[in-house]
């Protein structure tokens, strides 16, 4: 179970807020307290703390503070969770040597899930985020990195996010991360309207290029999210799980004390017009009133079938094609219906999984194959017959 704590908010709609220790509090305490059906021991044996901003850190005297009370709470309540919980903060480490900040790290560091957020390169980082005075933040971020994992032994993974604009850098990105010593990067597609078939290109021709270098290189290792072995294949039937926790199981709460099934369900994240969808409030808890005791009802029915098109239900790379529930309430004005704009990238996703894994299998001698279930004719909307021939030898079933 995951609990978040929404201290600072500049997302889709950009906005200053802080969260009040109060509302922290009032927050703690009715998680602690356990006589929900939501979110109690029962359900979850243990919970993870995530505190998100925009930039959290900027807040890290409310962290530190909410973060004594909720342990020493749990001491005091004898809870179960009191040795089963995690705090997590993703941070864009311009606030790292702050000794507030330092203090905090050395004191939580059993504890702390905590990673620095790098845009692949020091040129794609530059890019994007800067300070008010125009200087990259790059150098101080990895400075943040390399002191937590070098000198404190902590370990960060590391996510890059692929949106149209920076499909063509997937391979510097990986590159670079690999050259600070990531051992593992996620790389993901973003949901949102806008990908093409030329962005498929783009990427299937980019993780070409990954999947050249990590074998050349002898980087069996190293976790890199977008090459998953047991994805691109139909799914069981009988699956019918949602794809993630977004229906109810990544309780959050925002500055104003309004509680969400998802942080993607706040206002700042869902953009004007689309009305949040909230389940609780610290004020009078959680399902505390008709509307939400509807609203989770409703999410608790949101399963893949009922989601998805029989296309998306029965298609012959389903595993591993995901969606965000959130995104498709903000679309459709129901979770309970599949946006499914990604689907190109993750046909691309799934030729260059054929790629990788047979190229693999052959390099390392081994004798399994990696099975090619997506069908010819979606393939050619992406690469040329000739690629297809080549894959289809590489699998040599
Ligand atoms: S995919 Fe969307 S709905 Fe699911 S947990 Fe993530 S943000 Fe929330
Ligand atoms: S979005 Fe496309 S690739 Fe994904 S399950 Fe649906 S049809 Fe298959």
């Amino acid at each position: 179970m995951l609990t978040l704590l929404h201290t600072k908010c500049y997302q889709t709609v950009k906005a200053h807020h802080a969260m009040s220790f109060e509302t922290a509090k009032k927050f703690t305490d009715l998680i602690l307290r356990g006589d929900n059906e939501y979110i109690n021991p029962g359900n979850s044996p243990g919970v993870v703390i995530e505190f998100i901003g925009g930039e959290p850190l900027l807040e890290i005297s409310l962290i530190d503070r909410v973060t004594d009370y909720f342990i020493g709470e749990m001491v005091r309540l004898r809870h179960p969770w009191a040795n089963r919980f995690r705090l997590s903060i993703c941070s864009n480490g311009t606030e790292y040597f702050d000794p507030k900040v330092r203090a905090y790290i050395n004191k939580h560091l059993p504890h702390l899930s905590f990673s620095i957020s790098i845009d692949g390169s020091k040129r794609l980082h530059d890019a994007c985020r800067v300070f008010p005075d125009g200087r990259g933040s790059y150098d101080i971020a990895i400075a943040g990195v390399e002191h937590f994992t070098k000198v404190l032994g902590g370990k960060m993974g590391s996510k890059m996010t692929i949106a149209p604009p920076n499909v063509g850098y997937v391979f510097e990105a990986l590159q670079n991360l690999l050259a600070l010593g990531y051992k593992e990067i996620n790389l993901n597609c973003v949901y949102e309207e806008g990908w093409t078939a030329k962005h498929a290109q783009t990427l299937y021709g980019q993780l070409k290029l990954c999947a050249d270098y990590l074998i050349e290189n002898g980087l069996d290792d190293v976790y890199i999210s977008i090459f998953e072995e047991g994805f691109f294949k139909p799914k069981d039937p009988a699956d019918v799980q949602n794809w993630c926790g977004g229906t109810g199981d990544m309780i959050a709460v925002d500055y104003t004390g309004s509680i969400y099934p998802c942080i993607r369900y706040m206002p700042n994240s869902l953009g004007p017009g689309v009305k949040p969808l909230a389940i609780g409030h610290v004020g009078h808890g959680i399902l505390g009133t008709e509307e939400e005791r509807g609203c989770a009802h409703c999410l608790k029915c949101v399963d893949r079938r009922s989601q998805s098109t029989d296309e998306c239900f029965d298609c012959p790379i389903a595993e591993g094609c995901s969606w965000c529930s959130a995104y498709n309430y903000q679309v459709f004005g129901t979770p309970d219906k599949r946006a499914t704009f990604i689907c190109v990238m993750h046909k691309a996703r799934a030729l260059a999984n054929a790629y990788y894994w047979n190229r693999l299998y052959r390099a390392r001698g081994m004798g399994k194959r990696f099975a090619i279930h997506i069908p010819e004719d979606w393939a050619l909307e992406i690469i040329p017959k000739g690629e297809w021939q080549n894959l289809k030898r590489l699998e040599g079933l």
